[in-house]
This record gives structure tokens, sequence and C-alpha cells, in this order.
């Protein structure tokens, strides 16, 4: 019977170019057949470039694992997994987050770093086993890990994601490693004929701040000249957002090359989200340098501003 590796349900780059890797790393090492297989026949606009790219198949499709046998990379949730993945015969779990919830009957092949990304564990299996990266997965890897650790800028980012890359630079022949992460970052970030709605929702939460309610929103973006056209539609959606019950709404416009965040403000006290921020809201927005992450520099503060 094949080994279904698959990763993550909303996939994303690492959770493919891992499959795909692990399948290949299971087939060297062990004569078993492997397929690669993700949770989504439709990829995200990023992982699809990469794919392309690299001249890597699409992978074939598992949503359910009843009675398969599995190998799960890059998660070891339950809630991130196929259905059924209880009626599963998990045999193996590569992985770079924290230790989910997911249990076996019997033992099985379980390897996890703290590392920036899976393939960054995957590179250090091949290299261990000495098995042969392909130059098409060993790109794909590549691709994953400048994806998860943002180009190395991510808090998450290990000296072993730099290493993996390094090393998978020269197997995959790709030189200009920037250049590529922005090919990525711009297939990524694509807004144009993206209803707002859509690009309202993309990556948003709410919160409970001290009792109000608090609405972030991200958009990660090449260049902040990609949203100018729209940046008036934009502000309507979130100022109709907050006339729903909340006390604020702000829009993160991330310039992941610049490293900075122009603040869209919807609140009825700007005058706190300036204080939370340390600082002044220009017309419907302020710049604040170096703030990449919601979890670790947006909420924070506001957090401390409301008094929550
Ligand atoms: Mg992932
Ligand atoms: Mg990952
Ligand atoms: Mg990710």
């Amino acid at each position: 019977m094949s080994v279904h590796v698959v990763g993550h349900s909303s996939p994303d780059t690492d959770s493919v170019a891992s499959a795909i890797a692990y399948a290949h790393y299971i087939k060297c090492t062990t004569g078993a057949d492997a397929v690669a297989c993700a949770q989504s026949a439709t990829l995200n606009p990023e992982t699809t470039l990469v794919l392309k790219k690299f001249g890597l198949a699409t992978p074939a499709v598992l949503t359910d694992a009843e009675g398969k046998d599995v190998a799960l990379v890059d998660f070891s949730d339950i809630a991130q997994a196929p259905a059924n993945i209880g009626k599963a015969n998990i045999v193996a779990i590569v992985d770079h987050h924290k230790i989910g919830d997911i249990t076996t009957n019997g033992p099985i092949f379980f390897y996890a770093q703290p590392v920036g990304c899976t393939c960054t564990v995957l590179h250090e299996m091949y290299t261990t086993s000495k098995v042969e990266l392909p130059k098409n997965i060993a790109g794909a890897m590549l691709a994953a890990i400048l994806s998860d650790t943002v180009n190395f800028k991510s808090p998450t980012c290990t000296p072993a994601d730099k290493t993996a890359v390094a090393a998978l630079k020269g197997v995959s022949g790709v030189s200009d490693t920037d250049g590529l992460f922005m090919d990525m970052l711009k297939a990524k970030s694509a807004v144009d004929g993206v209803p707002i709605k859509d690009l309202l929702f993309r990556d948003y939460k709410d919160f409970d701040m001290g009792g109000k309610k608090v609405g972030i929103g991200q958009l990660e973006l090449a260049t902040l000249d990609q949203v100018a056209p729209m940046r008036a539609d934009l502000y309507k959606a979130i100022s109709d957002l907050k006339a729903d019950g909340r006390h604020s709404v702000l829009f993160m416009l991330t310039d992941v090359v610049k490293e900075g965040t122009d603040l869209l403000v919807a609140s009825d006290e700007p005058a706190l989200i300036e204080k939370a921020f340390n600082g002044k809201i220009s017309g419907q927005s302020m710049w604040i340098d170096g703030m990449m992450s919601r979890k670790k520099q947006t909420v924070p503060p506001l957090q401390k501003a409301f008094g929550a």
C-alpha cells in the first residue's frame, strides 16, 4: 500500500514542498511506494508559481485518510488533518511546529526541529541519510524555506534555515534567492481584480480588548504601490466593518521589502491607537517602521493601550 504524504489544510508552500520531498525520501530510503498529497486541489498562487517554476507536478488530493497509510508533514494537529485521521494508519510525522494533539496506536518515525520550515528538517534528513536530492525538489524546498522565514526576516528563522538554503542553492541552481522571494511575494500578494471584501478578510481576526471589539486585518505586499488604486475603497470597507459593532478596525498594509506597515485606522478613539503605537495618524493611516507581525507587534501594544 502506498504511503500518502500530506501537509496541513489550507496548504502553503512548505506543506506542499515537504510532501513532495518526504515522499521522494521514503521511496529512496525504504523502497516503499509513496505519493505526495495536498488537502486541496486548489493551491495558493505562491505555491502554484513554485511548482511551475521547478517543473513539479501538482500533488494528489487527499481529503479523507480513512484506512490509508499516511505520513504527515508540517503539522500534527487533528484540526489541520484530513477527515477521518483517527481511522488512518499514521506511519510518520516530520514537522517544525509545537507538538499537536494527534496520537498513534504504535511507534512511528517522529521527527521535529524548532526551525523555520519543515523543508529545513527534511534537508537535514536527506543530508544525514546521504540521499541524493533531485534538482527540482531542491528548488521547491528552497522556496518553502524562503516563504516560511519571509526571506530570513521572520523571528522564527534559525541558522539551520540559512544553512539549508545555502546548500539548496547549489543543488537547485537558484543563484538569486532574493529574486525568487520577490516573485513569490508578488504572486502571493496579487491584489489586482480581487474583490475588496476578499482583500479585507484574506487575513483578518477580531479581538476582545478590554471589553471592546477590535478587528485587525493584514495584507503582505511587495510594495504599497500595489494597493494605491484601491486605498479609498479599502478604507470605506474598513469603516463599514467598524460601524458594524466594533470600537476599531485596523488594517495592516505591510511592506515586506521596506519592513514596515502602513496602518489604516478606523476607530472611535484614534488618539488611543496613536498612543498604542507612539505615532500620529495622517489622513487615514500611520506608518510604523519595523511592524511585520500582527501577533507579535500589533496586538500586544493595543492590548496594553486598551488596558486588556
Ligand atoms: Mg505550513
Ligand atoms: Mg512550515
Ligand atoms: Mg506559513
